[in-house]
């Protein structure tokens, strides 16, 4: 016996607990554990009746997914026919969940005859969220407990339930207020008294029977644009439709054959690599977890623009307060008032309660006045982009808040190294850089300079996680790792529109790999006239390679974005909905014929090819220069950043799958057309010769 499974023999009845910690994953071994304990129970006559829970906080958490891809060592059954055998079972078999019940755990509860629960269980099938359907009876069963609609809206959303909400739908029988196991054993020995055949929920075909299959095809239309290029939610309709049309029996192999071509198709593999690279990036090799930590109890913000109110609402919503800090009274109380506005706004769409509204804002507060630091943990500074400015700013900080204070900056571009120069504790300064709109964006690179103490690193690491942001490190320079990548693919988009293509069809590509927006669409939501300022500033770095002629054409325009309702798009007043703009076009071909191009046609294939495969050698520049850690690191930060979609797995992914050789080629390609700008990055060709993948370096 394994000891990942617990066997105890109560009255009549043989108890199961799974406690393979921390998830009670169903692994190999705990899935021979439970096989070999219910055999015992069956084949031995003083077991009239079976429970299965889990130790500690979990019922179980779901499959072992690291173990997806290596073969099932001989002896050990497939979680499908450990359910089957459960469900087949003369005896009655009761799950008492006491705690999160998800996936081929909530199948396994599933498989019981009856189950009891916690009132505290959060219940769930969330496979798709790693690309899959559910592969062990999930599509099946859920429905015939709960009916089809709910089943469509947690299968195909992957989102749990509570207890309360499981036992009204009917997948949970009783919940249970004191000692879960105890009523259970009590349950299961009461049931064998009766007599009556155990309840199958694979007989219960009540809630499967005349459906109507509109409500399908609701579905498919309903998530038709979210899910574009994915399989996996759309199968899960099927499956669930497949309940109403088959018989159990045929609905199970089609949803086991379905389970088995997504689990090994590429956009699982890409989900899971999500799943695996999201809890990768806190390792920081040379900082151990348990670095000690500065506590963060009070904190300010130093501007309140458009970043400093969105952070500041970060703190608050954490529960720390948080002091926010500008020049003029006038900026700081329209800065305060756009917060509060944004709060009102979450309050009247229902996403917050007033009460929750209140504790925020009552815990912003606002000063003109430097003297009031004295008494914060942490300061960010959000101010304007100027070098200048923010070094005058970090010697004042310095000055007025406690030396163990860390200072901050939220620069996008600017040399953290020397602004700690203007302080006298360069190893308390770092970066937080956050992305806009700041209280929404859920990615926050992390940017440790020269002189960032272990202390300070593992602090902000860790404030990161308080404040509910994916929080990924990354070292100093220009545009750290998300946006380095992203102005460079940018450009070359904006060339491939000098020579031949246009705005909206470069846009259309990028949509339609996958992401939210395509690279002129962004600009103008972040404004022409910001990149055109941030192009001024990196013509010192690169004056020498070729430069974007279009964007000064359009900022010359006045055409800033959707700022101005006018940008590469035309917007009405109040839409976000970009339009194709004749204008825009007009000065496309009046630029490109100012440059001497001939204008030729750009094939979707190769706008798509040239945008991701720049990206991608940027990526491994930064790769080899240690400005991100791990290319996973890169993949996270474009996923969560810049809407990279997840079922590609982020740029370094999407490149291994590829096949760096081929990426490689294609950079050589681009090289000979865009200069320096695509300059092959050494990192890649090493390993496109020696064919291996991103995913296996390890910088020295
Ligand atoms: P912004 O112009 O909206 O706000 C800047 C604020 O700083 C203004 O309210 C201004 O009054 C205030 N300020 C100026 N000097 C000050 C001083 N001495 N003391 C206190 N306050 C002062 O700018 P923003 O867009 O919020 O950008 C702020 C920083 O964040 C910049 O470094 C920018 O590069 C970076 N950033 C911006 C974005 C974005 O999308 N806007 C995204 C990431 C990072």
């Amino acid at each position: 016996m394994t000891d990942a499974i617990k066997f105890e023999t109560q009255g009549v009845v043989g108890v199961i607990t799974i406690d393979n910690p921390p998830a009670n994953a169903l692994n190999f071994e705990t899935k021979k554990g439970i096989s070999d304990c219910v055999r015992i129970c069956m084949d031995d006559d003083a077991y009239k009746a079976v429970v299965i829970t889990g130790a500690g906080r979990m019922f179980v958490a779901g499959a072992d997914i690291s173990e997806f891809g290596t073969k099932t060592p001989d002896g050990v059954p497939e979680l499908e026919d450990i359910i089957d055998s459960i469900e087949l079972s003369p005896k009655p078999i009761v799950a008492a969940i006491n705690g999160l019940a998800l996936g081929g755990g909530m199948e396994l509860a599933m498989g019981c005859h009856y189950r009891l629960a916690a009132p505290t269980v959060t219940v769930g099938q969330p496979e798709v969220n790693l690309g899959f359907i559910p592969g062990g009876g999930g599509t099946q069963r859920l429905p015939r407990l709960i009916g089809v609609e709910l089943a469509l809206e947690m299968i195909v959303t992957g989102k749990p339930i509570d207890a309360t909400k499981a036992h009204e739908a009917g997948a949970i029988d009783e919940i249970v207020e004191g000692d879960l196991v105890a009523r259970a054993v009590e349950f299961a020995e009461q049931m064998a008294n009766s007599h009556a055949e155990p309840r199958r929920t694979r007989e219960l075909n009540d809630k499967v029977t005349n459906i109507n299959p509109k409500i399908f095809d609701d579905w498919r239309k309903k998530i038709a644009t979210k899910s574009r290029n994915m399989k996996s939610p759309f199968e899960c309709i099927n499956t669930i439709e497949a309940s109403t049309t088959m018989d159990f029996i045929d609905g199970l192999a089609n949803e086991r054959k379905v389970f088995v071509y997504l689990r090994d198709s590429n956009e699982a593999k890409a989900m899971r690599h999500m799943f695996f690279a999201e809890r990768e990036v806190a390792k920081i090799p040379d900082i151990p977890k348990g670095t000690a930590i500065q506590e963060i109890k009070k904190a300010a913000i130093i501007g309140s623009g458009t970043m400093g109110g969105g952070i500041a609402m970060n703190f608050a919503n954490a529960g720390i307060p948080v002091v926010v800090v500008d020049v003029a009274k006038d900026a700081l109380d329209a800065g305060l008032e756009k917060v509060k506005n944004n709060y009102a706004g979450s309050v009247k769409r229902g996403r917050l309660t007033q009460e929750k509204m209140d504790q925020c804002v009552g815990l912003i507060s606002g000063t003109t006045d430097y003297a009031n630091l004295t008494d914060v943990d942490i300061v960010i500074e959000a101010v304007f982009e100027d070098m200048e400015l923010k070094k005058k700013i970090f010697s004042e900080l310095d000055s007025v808040c406690k030396p163990e204070a860390i200072l901050a900056s939220n620069t996008s571009t600017l040399d953290i190294n020397e602004i700690a120069k203007a302080t006298g504790r360069p190893d308390k300064v770092c970066g937080t850089h956050f992305f806009s709109p700041a209280n929404i964006m859920k990615l926050l690179e992390n940017v440790r300079t020269e002189k960032s103490s272990k202390e300070t690193v593992a602090t902000i690491m860790g404030l990161a996680k308080r404040i509910r942001k994916t929080g990924v490190l990354v070292g100093v320079g220009d545009g750290f790792v998300g946006n380095r990548m992203l102005h460079i693919s940018a450009r070359i988009a904006e060339f491939m529109v000098e020579e031949g293509a246009l705005p909206q069809q470069v846009d259309k590509v990028i949509y339609d790999f996958g992401f939210p927006m395509g690279p002129f669409a962004m600009n103008d939501l972040a404004g022409v006239d910001v990149r055109f300022l941030i192009r001024q500033e990196q013509k010192k770095l690169y004056g020498d390679r070729r430069q974007s002629v279009i964007i000064d054409r359009v900022y010359e325009t006045g055409r800033y974005g959707q700022k101005t309702n006018a940008g590469w798009y035309d917007y009405e007043v109040g839409s976000r909905k970009g339009e194709a703009s004749q204008l825009i076009e007009k000065l496309i071909i009046k630029t490109s014929a100012e440059l001497g191009y001939e204008r030729r046609k750009f094939s979707d294939e190769e706008i798509l090819e040239t945008y991701l495969y720049s990206m991608i050698n940027t990526g491994a520049k930064v790769l080899e220069e240690g400005l991100a850690i791990r290319s996973s690191d890169i993949d996270v930060i474009w996923h969560y950043g810049y809407g990279f979609p997840r079922y590609w797995g982020g740029p370094m992914f999407y490149a291994d799958l590829i096949g760096l050789p081929k990426v490689y080629d294609k950079v050589c390609e681009l090289n000979k057309k865009y200069g320096d700008w695509v300059a092959p990055s050494k990192l890649l060709k090493t390993l496109a010769d020696e064919g291996n993948k991103f995913k296996d370096y390890i910088p020295s």
